[in-house]
């Protein structure tokens, strides 16, 4: 016993030097079994844990017994406090000039939205994130004066549109600031000021209603595009004038279930193409980031051309992968548990080159 804490205390060590490095975290979470996963033996649960060790999860996957190690691993009964709790310091390490980017994976139905949005009642992390930069940043004052803005976005079938504008925008465009700093900027895409924490609640509300709004069947619509949250803040230091500008994405992704090996026509073919492009792509610029390929491939899809500044060089990257805890899912949970694995070698070294 005193051997394995021993272990963690070592592993703990370990993993605090690695995040030094910046290497991609990989959370994972497990929800709870619900009454929606029915009854009998589909919805017994097939995920275990390690009594010891909070970073290990065993699946049993067909009769086999299969055991992933990540970052951490965040049980059914965790709170959105406990996760926010282990997030926070990525978080306001871009009050310092840090990009960070964390993003929710996994199949629909797996907790992407629970722990990303939340809900009015029980927030996730993007409510909580916003408070928490806007409380950090005013208590740094007189001696820094910062502002913070917040876009929301999402990507439905490779187009990028507003949530936050006035009238919804369709197809908007990302391109390179003119002024030569490699920063990626979308004109047109609307960036809200938040100077109250009211600013912060009508925020999500008004991002919430928009998309909505142009959409028959939300729940089925929100699986098949990412949703993103993109927080900018900007600091100067009075006495000096020194400033910083750091970015804070976070991502609730679409459902990462192979939809169209099963017989999908029409629009639902269509969905799940674009789906699997972007998330493949996100799979192949994460694989150029681990090889450390000259040339990787940030714009083979609106997703990862969003993303790139704060999934590239210095930046901080956390995958929080969802996990369904039932009998009935766990070939996807199988899937999504390997493509964190492959994601958790990710070095992001200061030498990666943008493409
Ligand atoms: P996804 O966004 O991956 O499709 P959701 O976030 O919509 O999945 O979660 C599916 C259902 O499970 C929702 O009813 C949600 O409230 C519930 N749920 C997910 N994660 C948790 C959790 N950690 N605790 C309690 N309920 C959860």
């Amino acid at each position: 016993r005193k051997y394995r804490k021993e272990l963690q205390l070592r592993k703990k060590c370990h993993n605090e030097l690695v995040r030094l490095k910046g290497n991609i975290r990989v959370f994972g979470r497990v929800r709870p079994i619900q009454a929606e996963d029915g009854e009998g033996p589909e919805a017994v649960g097939a995920v275990t844990f390690d009594p010891e060790d909070d970073a290990i999860l065993h699946l049993m996957h067909k009769g086999k017994l299969v055991s992933f190690e990540l970052d951490k691993v965040f049980r059914p009964e965790a709170t959105q406090e406990d996760v926010f709790r282990d997030v926070q310091a990525l978080i306001t390490s871009c009050i310092d000039g840090y990009n960070v980017c964390i993003f929710a994976y996994g199949q629909t139905g797996a907790g992407k939205t629970y722990t990303m949005e939340g809900s009015p009642e029980n927030p996730g992390i993007n409510q909580r994130a916003l408070q928490l930069l806007f409380s950090e940043v005013q208590s740094k004052a007189p001696d820094w004066n910062y502002s913070i803005t917040v876009s929301v976005a999402e990507i439905y079938n490779e187009a990028l549109r507003d949530l936050l504008g006035k009238e919804p925008q369709e197809k908007l465009e990302i391109r390179l600031c003119p002024d030569g700093s490699g920063q990626l900027y979308v004109p047109g895409l609307t960036e809200f000021p938040v100077h109250s924490v009211e600013d912060i609640n009508q925020v999500f509300e008004f991002g919430h209603i928009n998309r909505a709004t142009e959409c028959t069947y939300l729940n089925e619509h929100s699986s098949r595009s990412h949703a993103l949250v993109m927080i900018t803040v900007r600091g100067t230091e009075c006495s000096t004038g020194i400033k910083t500008t750091g970015k804070l994405n976070l991502v609730d992704l679409a459902g990462s279930e192979r939809v169209g090996r099963s017989g999908a026509e029409g629009s639902r073919l269509r969905e799940a193409q674009y789906i699997n492009k972007s998330l493949s792509a996100l799979g192949d610029v994460i694989y150029a980031l681990r090889s450390r390929q000259s040339h990787v491939p940030f714009r083979n899809s609106k997703l990862t051309y969003l993303l790139q500044d704060s999934l590239s060089g210095e930046s901080k990257t956390l995958m929080m992968v969802q996990v369904s805890p039932v009998e009935k899912n766990t070939s996807e949970t199988l899937c999504s548990l390997k493509f964190a694995e492959r994601v958790r070698s990710v070095e992001l070294g200061p030498g990666t080159r943008k493409a």
